[in-house]
C-alpha cells in the first residue's frame, strides 16, 4: 500500500512535463504525418504551464484543487484539441478525489479512469477511431481489473502501460474518423495516432511517479 499526497501529485506532473518535453519532436513528427505538426509543441506547452502553476501553490492544497489547477492551466495553454481533452481529464480526476487530503490506491486509480473516460466524454471518441482513447481507454480497464484483482498499484500502473501500449500500436491499422486526422480517411493507416502516442508517454511517466 502507498499513499499519494499532492506532494507526489506535484512530482507526478513534473515527470510528465520532462517526459513530453523529451517526446516533443517525436510526437510533432507523428503528427506531421496525419495531422499539423503541432502536437509536441502543444503538449510541452501544456505542461509546462501546468508544472509553472503547480509550482507556485502550498503544500496544504489538496490533490482536488491541484489537479483543477492543472486543468485551468493546461487549458489556457493549449489551443489544439487536445487541450479542452486534457483540460477535463484533470477536472474530472480532481472530482474523483474530492474530498481527500491523501489518496490510497484505490483512489489513485480511481482518479485514472475518472481521467480516461473524461476524454472520452469530451472528444466522444470510440474505440477503433484512431485517437489518444485507443490508448487511455484499455489502459483504465486494465488498471481497474488490476486494482479489483487486488494487484499493487505499481503492478495496476504496469497493466495500465502495457495496456496503452498495445492500444496506441494498434492505432497504426486504424482508420482516423474524429480529429483533424479523419480527413485523410484510408491515407491515415498505417501511421500511429500522435495522441495516443502522447498518452503512452503520459502513462509511463505517471506510473513511474506513482508507483
Ligand atoms: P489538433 O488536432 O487540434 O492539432 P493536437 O495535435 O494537439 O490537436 O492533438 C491531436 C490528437 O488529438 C490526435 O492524435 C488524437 O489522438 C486526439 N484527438 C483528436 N480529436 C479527438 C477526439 N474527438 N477525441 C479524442 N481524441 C481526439
Ligand atoms: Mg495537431
Amino acid at each position: 500500500m502507498t499513499s499519494t499526497d499532492t506532494a507526489k501529485l506535484k512530482r507526478m506532473f513534473d515527470a510528465i512535463a520532462a517526459a513530453i518535453d523529451a517526446d516533443k519532436d517525436r510526437l510533432c513528427r507523428l503528427d506531421g504525418v496525419i495531422g499539423d505538426a503541432d502536437h509536441g509543441i502543444a503538449m510541452a506547452l501544456g505542461f509546462g504551464a501546468v508544472r509553472d502553476a503547480l509550482d507556485q501553490i502550498d503544500a496544504s492544497t489538496e490533490p482536488t484543487a491541484l489537479l483543477n489547477t492543472a486543468a485551468k492551466s493546461f487549458l489556457n495553454a493549449v489551443g489544439a484539441s487536445s487541450g479542452p481533452l486534457y483540460a477535463t481529464a484533470f477536472m474530472r480526476g480532481a472530482a474523483a478525489v474530492k474530498g481527500k487530503a491523501i489518496l490510497e490506491d484505490a483512489d489513485v486509480i480511481a482518479m485514472f479512469r475518472a481521467m480516461a473516460q473524461g476524454i472520452q466524454d469530451r472528444g466522444k471518441a470510440e474505440l477503433g477511431e484512431k485517437t489518444m482513447v485507443d490508448a487511455w481507454l484499455p489502459a483504465a480497464q486494465a488498471a481497474g481489473v488490476a486494482q479489483q484483482a487486488g494487484k499493487s498499484l505499481s503492478e495496476s500502473l504496469d497493466a495500465a502501460l502495457a495496456a496503452a501500449e498495445s492500444g496506441a500500436e494498434a492505432t497504426k491499422d486504424m482508420i482516423a474518423t474524429k480529429g483533424r486526422s479523419s480527413r485523410l480517411g484510408e491515407r491515415s493507416i498505417g501511421h500511429l495516432d500522435p495522441g495516443a502516442a502522447s498518452a503512452v508517454t503520459i502513462i509511463r511517466a505517471m506510473r513511474n511517479s506513482l508507483a
